[in-house]
């Protein structure tokens, strides 16, 4: 299923301490002090990455996440259910926190939460922006979002040609000192290179596994452990959950929601979704997930709460969805206590309250990654590199452009 309907909870505009406090002019004339943290200002890297930043020019970001989607120009970074790469999803949160997404969502893992956090506080030094939602995905049974490849190396044949190593869109199979691909990761950091499949670069897209003509990958399911998200979604920092769940097994849903308990009244929003679909294998995806918004739109019963398109969404996902009615056609107005009142809408089929970008969005700016990396070692900080903080960030903006500035 390519869209995801979200049930807001205990909705607040101030969480963590943070309200709406974040202003990025369209026109970036980023010259008022109070548009920079005082922390940045101590610090001359953030500087560098600053004047930098200063020649792009950022989204409007005026909106809480909950607002955009009341106007239907939500954006969510996907990072992937199943990736655990802490030190690309740090550098990718943070450039995406600095093109205005309102929500990053990741894998329901201590450490990958705190790195996502890592990176929108590391954006939030360079610009002062609002925060955006983080969200964690789980799962109440199998589903192909948690799985990861697998294949012992030793057992391939010398004269493989390892296409397996060429399909991987996450660069996660690699032949320790023998990558074909010529990534080099710094030996120095603690992301060594390792034979066969680096498993938390592998998000399970099952790529590899039809193209090993020695039928030697096998792919690995797991469930995430509910007791350890309760915990996770206690901390202050985890705003939002998405369960993936295929509909068909109520009790298994009972239960996961059951050990969850009363953590869940700590979120603000929680989805659901189901089938994946990847955006980055090119413009057929994204037909077949805006079609599936169009036989939505004729549904006489829907989902209730706000409905997300998310994958197969690509650079060419806003224009489909435009041609269809099926974005941005509502207006809201809004109070200043934070109500909203919809001052008109202009489509009965207006039914998208925003996209998520997964695969797509993490191959256009993991290519910058992957350049800076390759100069500069595997555990590189994007914002210590702003010639490429630059570069991974107008390839985020031609994606959350479109989105935001209408
Ligand atoms: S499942 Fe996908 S991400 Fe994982 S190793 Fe295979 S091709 Fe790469
Ligand atoms: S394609 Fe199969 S046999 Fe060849 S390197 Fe990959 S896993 Fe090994």
């Amino acid at each position: 299923m390519a869209v995801r309907s979200f049930c807001t909870t205990n909705i607040s505009t101030q969480h963590h301490g943070y309200a709406a406090k974040f202003h990025v002019s369209s026109s970036l004339s980023l010259t008022n002090s109070h548009m920079w943290s005082s922390t940045t200002a101590r610090n001359s890297k953030n500087k560098c990455a600053q004047s930098l930043v200063n020649t792009v020019v950022l989204p409007s970001i005026s909106s809480t996440p909950l607002e955009s989607l009341h106007r239907g120009n939500w954006i969510k970074l996907i990072c992937g259910a199943s990736f655990e790469d802490v030190v690309d999803i740090r550098n990718l949160s943070l450039v995406y926190t600095l093109a205005g997404v309102d929500c990053i969502d990741c894998a329901a893992d201590a450490s990958v939460v705190s790195a996502v956090n890592e990176g929108i506080e590391a954006a939030r030094d360079i610009v002062c922006l609002r925060r955006p939602w983080v969200m964690i995905s789980v799962n109440d049974d199998k589903d192909l979002h948690f799985r990861k490849a697998e294949f012992d190396p030793e057992d391939c044949p010398a004269d493989c040609s390892r296409p397996c190593e060429s399909v991987c869109p996450a660069n996660a199979i690699s032949f320790q000192g023998k990558s074909t691909l010529g990534i080099s990761y710094n030996t120095e950091a603690p992301r060594v290179l390792k034979d066969g499949v680096i498993t938390e670069r592998c998000y399970g897209c099952g790529r590899c596994l039809p193209v090993c003509p020695y039928d030697k990958i096998r792919e690995v399911t797991y469930v995430r452990d509910a007791i350890t998200t309760a915990d996770l979604i206690k901390r202050n920092d985890v705003d939002a959950m998405e369960i993936h769940t295929s509909g068909r097994q109520s009790t298994l849903f009972k239960e996961l929601w059951s050990a969850l308990g009363d953590s869940v009244g700590n979120l603000r929003l929680i989805a659901l979704d189901g089938r994946p679909m990847s955006g980055d294998i090119g413009r057929g995806a994204t037909k077949e997930s805006i079609g599936f918004a169009v036989q939505l739109a004729k549904a006489k019963e829907r989902p209730p709460g706000f409905l997300q398109l998310a994958g197969g969404t690509n650079a060419h996902t806003i224009d489909g969805l435009k041609k269809e009615g099926l974005f941005q056609t509502t207006i809201t107005e809004y109070s200043h206590d934070d109500t909203s009142t919809i001052s008109s809408s202009d489509s009965s089929h207006a039914l998208i309250s925003g996209i998520a970008y997964g695969g797509y969005a993490r191959k256009i700016v993991g290519r910058v990654l992957r350049s800076m990396q390759s100069q500069h070692g595997g555990s590189a900080s994007v914002e210590d590199h702003p010639e490429h903080l630059l570069m991974a960030l107008k390839e985020a903006l031609a994606l959350v452009g479109p989105v935001k500035c209408l």
